[in-house]
This record gives structure tokens, sequence and C-alpha cells, in this order.
């Protein structure tokens, strides 16, 4: 299945653009009879901040799906990505809340990392108290960063210990996975199959674990794409499937970036490359175009380590939009509310890619 074809999102006027994109990201989406849960939309007095340029009369009384702080640093750079065409763009994304809904079935959707069961109980709960240690640490602001990336990294390896302590198997995952309340966003494999058409390779970044998500891709996709690549901590099983070991050094939730492609286990199989080549790191680097998918201002950060020339940064505000809106309009380039679909970025990318 393709996007539906568009024409060109370029247009000289910024305001064009901004309702366009404002357009497009209005794709219907899947209502919930049980949203009631989450918290209300009151982020309408923000739009003229963002918007007062951009909206039409009909719109401004619509709460829109998308915000646009800079239409014309937008168009500029969609403008030139298109010109460097698809063999010089990359996709960064990260996985929780990006590629995955927020809400499922009225509830908070399960993260990769929070839905493992290992098949014991004592160490499921030691595993929750190191949450319940260490998760205050990762969102308190007034630990400096070099401290908080040591004890960040002390907490994943902790945990990682436990998982093999306490026997994982990798059924344990499958079962997990399948038990699990996780989904990803309408769209997703839309926007798969266009990249892979397009030998646009795509990099997940997560601090969690690439099994795991490989799983998810597996029993929620039921397919594979042969430009997805997983970049997360990788597990090491013994005959009889139980974990022995992790590969490469830990990624966590303050390293998760392009360094990350030196430091996890070797990504296999051939990025865009037709000839397949192992050098898969300097291929991907040279793609100097990038478009960045995210659901928190710090996956931004994914971007570290590549030396890009243009970078376009999707974000997904799932919650508390109201108080986030502006920080994300600043820090995105584009932002997607109330767990949106992914077709505004399958929109955004076939212009990007015709
Ligand atoms: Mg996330």
């Amino acid at each position: 299945m393709r996007p539906m074809t568009s024409p060109p999102l370029l247009s000289p006027s910024p305001c064009a653009l901004v309702l366009r994109l404002l357009h497009l990201s209005r794709a219907p989406r899947r209502r919930n009879p049980t949203a009631a849960r989450r918290p209300p939309c009151t982020f309408r007095h923000c739009l003229p901040v963002f918007l007062s340029a951009a909206m039409s009369s009909s719109a401004s009384t619509t709460a829109p799906d998308s915000v646009i702080a800079d239409p014309s640093t937008l168009a500029r750079k969609v403008a030139d990505i298109r010109a460097a065409g698809p063999a010089k763009l990359q996709v960064i994304a990260d996985f929780d809340g990006t590629l995955t809904r927020y809400w499922y079935n009225g509830a908070r959707g399960q993260s990769s990392h929070g839905l493992l069961r290992q098949g014991n109980e004592e160490y499921d709960a030691k595993r929750e108290a190191l949450y319940q240690h260490y998760h205050p640490i990762e969102i308190c602001p007034d630990i400096p960063l070099p401290e908080k990336a040591k004890l960040m990294e002390e907490w994943w390896e902790k945990t990682h210990g436990l998982l093999i302590e306490g026997g994982l198997t990798y059924d344990a995952i499958k079962n997990s996975v399948f038990d699990a309340a996780i989904a990803f966003r309408d769209g997703v494999v839309e926007l798969f199959e266009y990249l892979e058409e397009r030998d646009i390779p795509v990099l997940v970044f997560s601090a969690g674990l690439a099994d795991i998500i490989e799983e998810v891709f597996q029993q929620k996709l039921h397919r594979s794409f042969k430009n997805i690549k997983v970049v997360s901590n990788r597990m090491v099983f013994n005959e009889e499937g139980r974990l022995v070991a992790f590969k490469g050094k830990t990624i966590h939730v303050l390293n998760k970036n392009e360094h990350a492609l030196d430091m996890a286990a070797p990504v296999h199989n051939n990025l865009g490359d037709p000839n397949g080549s192992i050098d898969d790191y300097s291929l991907v680097k040279r793609r100097t175009n990038v478009l960045l998918l995210g659901d928190h201002i710090g996956d931004l950060g994914m971007s570290d380590g590549l030396n890009y020339e243009n970078r376009i940064a999707a974000g997904f505000l799932n919650a508390n939009i109201e108080k986030s809106l502006k920080d994300y309009s600043k820090a995105f380039d584009i932002v997607y509310l109330n767990d949106a679909t992914m077709q505004g970025v399958v929109k955004l990318v076939a212009d990007l890619c015709p």
C-alpha cells in the first residue's frame, strides 16, 4: 500500500505549506470510545502564537492535529531534502510512543520495557524495585547530565544482570509480547513500505531491548522490512533459549544516538546498499539528510554523532499538550498532537521523496 499521490508540498508561500501540512495530517483517526480517560486537550489558546500567520478562518475554529512553529524554515528543509534525493536521506525513529501508540484501548499502552514478564515473579519484582529507585533520578531535572548518565548506565546494567540471573528465555519474550497492550500507530506500515521501496534506511533507536522490539515487529506487523534496523541492547541466548549475555555496550536513555551505532552489536544486512556492503555505519553516515521521529525532546539527541546537512524533526506530543506544546514547537519542526496516526509523516515523506 502506498500513500495517495499528492502534488508537491513545496510552495513559495510558507503559509500554504503550513495549511497543506495541517490538511495532510488530518487523516481520519481511529476514534476510541474510551478516550474519555485522556487528559482534556486545552491547547487552543496556544495556537495564535504558532499559527496566527497560517490558519485559515475555517481552520482556526478547529483544533489541528499538527503544529508548525516556523513554516519558512520547514519549507526550506523540505526543498533541500527533496532536491538532494532519496539517496541522501535516512530516517531515525524512536520506538515507544513514536512508532507505537501512546493509548491502547483507552489506557496507556505498554512500552517495550514495561511489557516484559520474566516468568519469574521474584525477578519481575526486583526489576520493578530498580525502576522505583532510578526512574525518579531519570526525570529529575536537577541532577547534572554526566552524573545522571552514570546512574542510568548503572540501572540498565543491574536490570540486564537480573534478566540473566533470573533465567529469561526467548519464549518468555514471545509470550510477553503476545499478551502486551502495545500497537503501532496506524500508517506505520505504509510509511515503512514507502521508505523500503526507495531504499531509505530507518534506524530505530531504543534504550530498550532489540529482541523485544523485533518480536513486536514480528507479532504485530507479521512481516519484516529490509531497510529497518533496530539499534538497541541485544541479547545472546544459549541453545536452550536462555539469556546468557548482552552484546556490545549498554545503550541507555541518555546515549541512544548515532554513536550507539558504534557501540551496539553490528547492524547486519545492508542499509540501502545494493551490494550489501558490511560497512553499514559509513553508508548511513553518508546520508546527511535526516527525518527524525520522536516523542520526547530528548529524542532530538538521536542524531548526535551524525554530521547532518538538513534535519526535519517530527515530534509526537501525546499528553500534557497544554503544558508542553510551546517547548515541543520550538524543538520540533512539526508536532503531531493527541496520539496522532503516522499519516502526516507518510505524506511528509511522500513530499520529501516523491
Ligand atoms: Mg519514546
